[in-house]
C-alpha cells in the first residue's frame, strides 16, 4: 500500500446525518449489505408496508439536529414512487438542511416497474426538494466484484443512465467506493476512471463493515485502508468534495487522521427511523 504524505493541521467537518429507511426488506441480496432483510421477489402490493410520516413523528427526532437527511432502503417497496414524492415534499416543508434521497438503484427500479421515464422521475424528486441522489449502486465497478457482491442489482450502464439523467435535470449524483482488501490496483484504476469520466458532484468513502453480512468471513476495512483510499481519491480529484462514512468511535481521532489524509467531512449517523 502506497501512503502519500499527510496534510498537517487540516480541518474536517463532522456532519450529523439523519437516516430514514423506506423499508428494511430487499430482494437483491447484496453480499455486503447490513441494511436489508432478504425477501424473495414479490409483487409491490404484497411487500410489507414502508415508512410513513407517522413513524417519523412517533420517534420525535429533532430534524434540526442534522446537517443532512438521507432517505434510502431496500427494493421490496410496497409504495409507488408518487407516495415517496409526497413524503419528501412534506419533509422538505419542515427541514432546511441537505436532503439526499434514493440512489440510481431505486430510481431504476421505479423506472422499470412503473414504466416512467428517468427524466420524469428525477424531475419530480427535484420538485420535491431533493438536493442530490445517494451513491447506492456505485460501491463496486469491476465485473468480477459486481458478480460476487451485487449480481442482482442494476448493470453499470443502467446506473450511469440514471446518473446522467440526474445531471441533466440539475439534481446531481454521488459515488462511493466500498473500501477493503478487495480493492487492488485493477479495481482502483477502474473506479477512478469512472469518476473522471462521469464527474460526480461528490465522493464518499465507505469502509466495508462485514459484521452481520454474508461477507462476514472477510475482514472489515482497516483504518489504514480507509486512509489510503482517501489519499488516492484526493490525488485523483483534488477539488471534488470527499466525505467519509464513519459511525465508529472515537470520532475525534478518526476525524484528525482523515482530515490529514485529505477528506473534507465525516458523515456520522445521529438518528435513524425505520418502519419496523
Ligand atoms: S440493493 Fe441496496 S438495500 Fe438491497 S441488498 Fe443491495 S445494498 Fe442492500
Amino acid at each position: 500500500m502506497r501512503m502519500p504524505e499527510l496534510r498537517a493541521g487540516a480541518n474536517l467537518d463532522i456532519i450529523p446525518v439523519g437516516r430514514l429507511t423506506t423499508t428494511p426488506y430487499c430482494w437483491a441480496g447484496c453480499a455486503f449489505c447490513r441494511l436489508a432483510r432478504p425477501l424473495p421477489k414479490v409483487r409491490m402490493t404484497d411487500a410489507p408496508a414502508g415508512l410513513t410520516l407517522a413513524h417519523l413523528a412517533a420517534r420525535g427526532v429533532n430534524l434540526d439536529q442534522t446537517a443532512q437527511i438521507r432517505l434510502r432502503g431496500g427494493l421490496s417497496l410496497r409504495e409507488p414512487f408518487d407516495y415517496w414524492i409526497h413524503f419528501l415534499r412534506h419533509l422538505r416543508a419542515q427541514y432546511q438542511g441537505r436532503l439526499i434521497a434514493f440512489s440510481p438503484v431505486e430510481i431504476w427500479q421505479f423506472h422499470v416497474l412503473e414504466r416512467r421515464s428517468l427524466r420524469d422521475l428525477l424531475h419530480l424528486l427535484k420538485w420535491a426538494g431533493v438536493d442530490l441522489l445517494g451513491p447506492g449502486g456505485s460501491e463496486t465497478w469491476t465485473p468480477e466484484l459486481r458478480a460476487r457482491w451485487t449480481p442482482h442489482r442494476l448493470e453499470p450502464n443502467e446506473w450511469l443512465s440514471v446518473a446522467e439523467a440526474a445531471r441533466q435535470v440539475g439534481l446531481g449524483f454521488s459515488m462511493a467506493p466500498i473500501i477493503g482488501a478487495h480493492m487492488g490496483e485493477t479495481e482502483w484504476n477502474e473506479y477512478v476512471a469512472v469518476i473522471l469520466q462521469h464527474d460526480p458532484q461528490e465522493l464518499e468513502v465507505k469502509p466495508l463493515n462485514s459484521e452481520g453480512t454474508r461477507w462476514a468471513a472477510h475482514d472489515s476495512a482497516s483504518i489504514l485502508e480507509t486512509v489510503a483510499a482517501i489519499q488516492r481519491l484526493r490525488e485523483a480529484t483534488p477539488s471534488l468534495p470527499l466525505y467519509v462514512c464513519w459511525d465508529e468511535q472515537p470520532l475525534d481521532d478518526a476525524a484528525a487522521i482523515f482530515a490529514a489524509a485529505g477528506a473534507d467531512g465525516l458523515l456520522t449517523s445521529v438518528w435513524e427511523v425505520t418502519p419496523a
